[in-house]
């Protein structure tokens, strides 16, 4: 059986149907299973068939990869044991769906600066490259989470949805971002989409402001692996429910991949209609908790390894055994420490260690797990750039006020699992979208790799955990 594409004679009489290939796509079908061949299976159509060869056609190339990788061999002992008299299957990729696709690239571009244009903040939807299967490190606590997002890498619609649930900082968005990653990297043209249940919500209340639902509708449901973090964020209106719901249908009905996180299983998201919550629980609920001393040796063992820097086992088993619910809390305690160490040329010895964590030796230890406020961040912002938090709150907009408190909004973000109208709340009573915008902003920076924006924030966050 050959996949390779060549012109063939005979067309198929269009509209008619095909007995032996009927049969074909049911044996195929009962071989696969019907989950599977809900996938793409349904996509594929008989093209023409010829003396010695039969053309099966399927929309995109991504299809036909995706048919021949995972069920070539089911494909050819189908077809062989329907078509007895030695034909050849042959895939090809359909032409005229192609130039369409072509033509839909202009209108998809066309599409996208509308959307950019009518939502600013829609952009960075990008995946963190450092959030990959390679980095992250498998305990007895995520194991769980992590073989399902393994499977969802492999099928997307393995679980369909695959719902991750589990406290800050413990890796959800890590897995959600390395399932996009793995499909990207095995399918470069899936359309992978990564967005917040958040700013899915801002983003629909945006459309519905500006009459653009047509563009909201296009960016959503043309999605191959839809991935959608804090799942508790959706907003309660019936607009961005009623919305969720329909983009999940559409897509989990047309064979797409769907995960979910959030920060609590779906039972327990009270702000979320019935009809959602059961949509939740019709696949695959799989927790992760805080893991455990030897995974947090390992996670430290595994950041060292990439920054190079040297430090001893002694300072990881400090930091390892005094840092336990947060993952994120643990590496900035890494940070904080091998930061201060540069600094000041100091070798890392336990003695540093113990001195500059000592927040997290005291025996207040139950308080440093806790997650960091909106407050500490204000506080160790308006410290840094010699301000008030008052000031840091106020309606001053010149640029010595106003960087700060995009910094900090955006380490408040980072660090902490507010929403952005939390956070605006917290700043003054500042809208959402201020929030979203001082993001992108510091996002940007970060993007152009602005130094001293790096700077600022590992001082920061140096601070913050000090
Ligand atoms: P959550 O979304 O659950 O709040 P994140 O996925 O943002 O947590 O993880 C917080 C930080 O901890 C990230 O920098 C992430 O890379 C890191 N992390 C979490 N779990 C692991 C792990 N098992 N191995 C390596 N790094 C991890
Ligand atoms: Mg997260």
């Amino acid at each position: 059986m050959g996949f390779t594409e060549q012109r063939k004679s005979k067309q198929a009489p269009p509209g008619k149907k095909n007995k032996r290939w009927e049969e074909f796509l049911e044996e195929f079908k009962s071989e696969i299973g019907k989950r599977q061949y809900q996938v793409f299976g349904t996509l594929l159509e008989l093209e023409r068939e010829s003396d010695d060869e039969v053309t099966a056609r399927v929309p995109k190339s991504f299809h036909k990869e995706w048919l021949t990788e995972k069920h070539g061999d089911a494909l050819n002992s189908c077809f062989e044991k329907i078509y007895t008299d030695q034909k050849n299957l042959d895939i090809t990729v359909d032409n005229k769906e192609d130039n369409g696709l072509d033509a839909t690239k202009e209108k998809q571009e066309e599409d996208l600066q509308n959307v950019k244009r009518s939502f600013p903040f829609a952009r960075n939807t990008d995946l963190n490259p450092g959030y990959t299967f390679d980095n992250f490190v498998v305990g007895s606590t995520n194991e769980y989470a992590y073989t399902a997002s393994r499977a969802v890498a492999e099928d997307p619609t393995s679980y369909n949805p695959l719902f991750i649930y589990g406290g800050v900082g413990l890796g959800k968005t890590h897995l959600l971002q390395a399932i996009g990653h793995k499909i990207k990297q095995r399918w470069e043209q899936a359309n992978v989409k990564y967005v917040s249940a958040e700013k899915f919500t801002n983003e629909i209340i945006q459309a519905l402001m500006e009459k653009n639902q047509k563009e909201f509708k296009y960016r959503y449901r043309s999605t191959d692996l839809f991935l959608v973090d804090d799942i508790q964020f959706l907003a309660k209106t019936d607009r961005a429910q009623e919305e969720f719901f329909h983009t999940f249908n559409e897509l989990y009905e047309n064979g797409k991949g769907i995960v979910l996180c959030s920060d609590r299983p779906p039972h327990e998201i009270s702000k979320i209609e019935e009809r959602l919550r059961n949509r939740f629980e019709m696949g695959y609920t799989v927790d992760i908790k805080p893991p455990d001393y030897e995974t947090r040796v390992a996670i430290l063992q595994k950041k060292i390894q990439q920054s190079g820097i040297v430090v001893p086992q002694e300072v990881i088993n400090i930091i390892a055994s005094n840092v336990t619910s947060n993952i994120r809390v643990l590496e900035g305690c890494l940070n904080r420490l091998t930061v201060t160490a540069s600094l000041s040329s100091e070798e890392i010895t336990p003695e540093l260690a113990r001195q500059k964590l000592s927040d997290y030796m005291d025996d207040n230890r139950q308080q440093t797990d806790k997650p960091l406020t909106i407050q500490q961040i204000q506080e160790a912002t308006a410290s840094q750039f010699d301000l008030s938090v008052k000031e840091l709150k106020s309606k001053k907009r010149t640029r010595s006020i106003a960087f700060p408190r995009q910094l900090s909004m955006y380490l408040a973000r980072e660090l902490t699992n507010s929403s952005y109208a939390e956070i605006g709340e917290e700043f003054g009573g500042r809208d959402h979208s201020t929030v979203i915008h001082a993001e992108n902003k510091i996002e940007e920076k970060l993007e152009e790799s602005d130094s001293t924006v790096e700077t600022q924030i590992r001082q920061l966050k140096n601070e913050i955990y000090s």
